[in-house]
Parts: structure tokens; C-alpha cells; sequence
């Protein structure tokens, strides 16, 4: 694609890298087939390549973002699914990512969504304030259908949807601390623990140091490390995602001993982190260790086949749904992995027709697109209801909580394989 950016604005390096992604488009609208937006809403505006085109004349104009193009880049899910389908190479996270950063900082958006979106970056990041928002929010729920009509309240209904029926208590085994391996010690690894997953599922976190102690890891939660910065980076918040990503670096990268590996269970985390040589390539201070970070990032799938994971238990005869998330098919190309393991501990594993498309979680995008992400929802829960599975299995919270509720179980991987390796059976089968 042809781009006409001037010499000063290429002297930015975001505009500079975004430069290179436009001119790798060659526009085939091959991209368009795989996209969820496009294939719910069938506008081109709503396609890739439709947002590429926006974005480009966005950038190149240098002039604040217009309600036409904030329109058509919210609805984009970051999905990915478009980058695992163009034969070009585009990276599309990079530009949509830099788009959503000159949306916040040149459109001013209508109060209720201005207020809408402080409140998930105020909060969501943060364990200590999301518990207290999902118990305030379960005080709520039984009025919800008294909230006004209108954006606002439709937002309101949707968030208090995707509480959970219980708020879980904190784990025994959360917080800052290292969990030795039991027996020799093959690996020193660091967890993320996590800001939303910590609160709305602890025992995703558990299964993974349960299981990484079994097969001889040094588990540890670094003191200062938290949330990735993806909530806030995906909703155009450069500085604040900026933030949490140098804590983080910081945090495992100071460690006296070192790490053989960052282990992630969310896989939208370790998208993120995996990127994080990207996001600071232009930080003289930062750059080598946000790469090193990057470097040492691992879906905890590929830690558990690394390590030769094996099962103690007989198989139990249950048929999975295996549910690739986005983040992890598309943003970290990991399909195979997953499914080896439940195989390996003694699942059925079975895939729905369309398991390319998102099922509408995406981050906040189940909060602030609540119609598109529920037809999402809708149509991969059809889709997987067909191959009629026993259970759902996931490696990212957006998913499980977004899939949860329709009467299939939904269970993190890793809970799955460390039930067969000797852990509890997941509560909720
Ligand atoms: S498939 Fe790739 S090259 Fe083709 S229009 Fe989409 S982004 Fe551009
Ligand atoms: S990231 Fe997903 S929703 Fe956005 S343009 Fe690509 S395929 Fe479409």
C-alpha cells in the first residue's frame, strides 16, 4: 500500500513503524473472510482491511480521529485472526494498537464512555479494587433490570452479566513468594500472577505452581510484578499499560537468582508480555531488558510440554471442547500444544466448526461492545454445543468467563492436566 506520510512525521517512531505495516498491506481483502466483525456486520469498514484504510488516512492527516473512525476501530476485537490469515506478513496488532493510542489522546469521546472507561482502567488492573467492585457489583445485580435504557445502562447490564455467581475468597497460595520444587529442581521459573484471573479464578494460578512443583520448577511470584498492561494498552492508555509492563520488567529481571522462563496462564498476558520488546524498542532504558522479558515469556502449555508433562490418574472418559483463544492461536501461534497435553492426560479433545473466531471476550470488549460480543458468545456456544463435549477447556480468563454460564462446564487447561497429575478435580465439574 502506498503511504504518504512527510519527513517530520516519520521522525516518530510509532508513526515510522505503523509506515512499515501500511506498506506491507497489499490490500487482497483476504483478511476480511476470517474477521469476526466482518462476518457479523458484513461492512468493509468493519473488516481489516476497511480499518486499515482508516487508520492510514488517520495517521497521515495528523488531525484528531473522527467518529466514523473510532467507531469502526472499537469495534475491532484485537482479535488477530486477520494476522494469522494474511499472506503478507501485516502486523496488524501493532498499527491498530498505535491507532488506539492517537484515538485517546486526540478524540474526546461522549462522558458516560469517558467514564465508562476510567473506571475499567481504575479498576480491572488492580485485585484489591476489582474484589471490592465484583462484591459491590453482586449488591447490584438483583435491580439490574431497573438500570435506564439507554448506553449506558446496556453497559451496566453487561458488565454485571459477567459477574460471577460467587466471588472466589483469595488463594492459599497466592501472593509474592517462592513455591519450591518438590524433589530436584530442574527449572527456576517466574509466574505472573495476574490482576482480573487473580480475583475471578485463583485456582487457575494454583493448578499451574501445583503442577510446575510436581514436575520440579521453582515457582515464584515476584513482589511488585502485577497486570501486563494489556487492559489498559488496548483501550489507547499507552502511558498507564507503559507502567505496569516496566513494574513487571523490573520485578523479574532484579531477581538475584534469575529465571529459566516467565511463565503466563493467561494467554492475553503473555501476548502482551511477549511483546513487550516491541512496545519499549525505542526506550534507551528499557529496550534490553523489556527484550530479555519478551525472550523468556512462555504460555504455561509450552512449559508443561517442555518439561514432558505426564498424568498419574486413568482416563476419566470425558470429551473436551477445546476453545482456542485468540490470544493464543493468533497472537502466539500456540494451537498445537494445548491439545496434545489434554490429550496426553487422557481427554477426548474435540473442536467446534469456526474456532478461528473469537467468541467476543477480548479484554474489555464483552464491556464496551456488549451487542457484538454476545452475538460472539452466542454463536460459539452453538458451535460448540454440536460436538457435544462433556466440558470446556480454555488457557485465558476473558474466554472462561465470557463462555461460563450456559450449562457446559468451562475449566482453565492447566486445572485439567493438573487433576490428572495427581490435584483436585475442578470444582466446577
Ligand atoms: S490479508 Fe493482509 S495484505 Fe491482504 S488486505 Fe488483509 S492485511 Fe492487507
Ligand atoms: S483483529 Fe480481529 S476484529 Fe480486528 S480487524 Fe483483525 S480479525 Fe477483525
Amino acid at each position: 500500500m502506498q503511504t504518504n506520510f512527510s519527513a517530520d512525521q516519520l521522525r516518530d517512531p510509532d508513526t515510522e513503524s505503523s509506515n512499515q505495516v501500511l506498506r506491507t498491506c497489499v490490500h487482497c481483502g483476504f483478511c476480511t473472510a476470517t474477521c469476526p466483525t466482518f462476518v457479523l456486520l458484513g461492512d468493509e469498514l468493519d473488516s481489516p482491511r476497511g480499518r486499515i484504510y482508516l487508520i492510514k488516512d488517520l495517521l497521515e492527516s495528523g488531525r484528531p480521529a473522527t467518529e466514523e473512525v473510532v467507531r469502526h476501530v472499537d469495534r475491532c476485537l484485537s482479535c488477530l485472526s486477520c494476522m494469522t490469515t494474511c499472506p503478507s506478513g501485516v502486523n496488524y496488532m501493532h498499527l491498530v494498537d498505535h491507532a488506539r493510542t492517537v484515538i485517546e489522546q486526540t478524540y474526546r469521546r461522549p462522558w458516560h464512555e469517558r467514564l465508562t472507561r476510567s473506571l475499567l482502567a481504575a479498576i480491572l488492573p488492580y485485585p484489591g479494587r476489582m474484589r471490592l467492585a465484583l462484591l459491590g457489583a453482586k449488591l447490584v445485580q438483583p435491580v439490574a433490570r431497573l438500570l435506564p435504557h439507554g448506553v449506558l445502562g446496556s453497559r451496566l447490564r453487561a458488565m454485571l452479566s459477567l459477574v460471577p455467581a460467587r466471588v472466589p475468597t483469595p488463594s492459599a497460595l497466592g501472593g509474592a513468594r517462592t513455591h519450591r520444587a518438590a524433589g530436584a529442581k530442574r527449572i527456576r521459573v517466574a509466574l505472573l500472577a495476574g490482576c482480573a484471573q487473580e480475583v475471578l479464578d485463583p485456582g487457575i494460578n494454583d493448578a499451574a505452581i501445583r503442577l510446575l512443583t510436581r514436575m520440579g520448577a521453582e515457582v515464584v511470584v515476584a513482589k511488585g510484578a502485577g497486570c501486563c498492561g494489556a487492559l489498559t494498552h488496548h483501550m489507547g492508555r499507552h502511558a498507564d499499560g507503559m507502567a505496569s509492563a516496566r513494574a513487571n520488567i523490573a520485578a523479574w529481571i532484579d531477581d538475584a537468582e534469575g529465571f529459566d522462563a516467565i511463565v503466563v496462564t493467561a494467554s492475553g498476558c503473555g501476548t502482551t508480555i511477549k511483546d513487550y520488546g516491541f512496545m519499549f524498542r525505542s526506550d534507551p532504558v528499557w529496550r534490553e531488558r523489556a527484550e530479555r522479558v519478551s525472550a523468556m515469556a512462555l504460555d504455561i502449555s509450552e512449559v508443561l510440554t517442555r518439561l514432558d508433562y505426564v498424568p498419574t490418574r486413568p482416563a476419566p472418559g470425558l470429551t473436551v471442547a477445546y476453545h482456542a483463544a485468540c490470544s493464543l492461536q493468533h497472537g502466539q501461534k500456540i494451537t498445537a500444544e494445548p491439545k496434545a497435553l489434554l490429550r496426553r492426560a487422557g481427554f477426548k479433545v474435540v473442536e467446534a466448526a469456526e474456532s478461528h473466531l473469537c467468541c467476543g471476550s477480548a479484554g474489555t470488549y464483552n464491556l464496551l461492545q456488549p451487542e457484538i460480543a454476545t452475538r460472539l458468545r452466542t454463536r460459539k456456544l452453538d458451535n460448540i454445543r454440536r460436538t457435544k463435549p462433556n466440558l470446556i477447556a480454555a488457557g485465558n480468563i476473558g474466554c472462561l468467563t465470557q463462555l461460563a454460564g450456559d450449562g457446559i462446564p468451562v475449566v482453565h487447561t492447566v486445572e485439567l492436566l493438573d487433576w490428572m497429575a495427581g490435584g483436585p478435580k475442578p470444582a466446577v465439574l
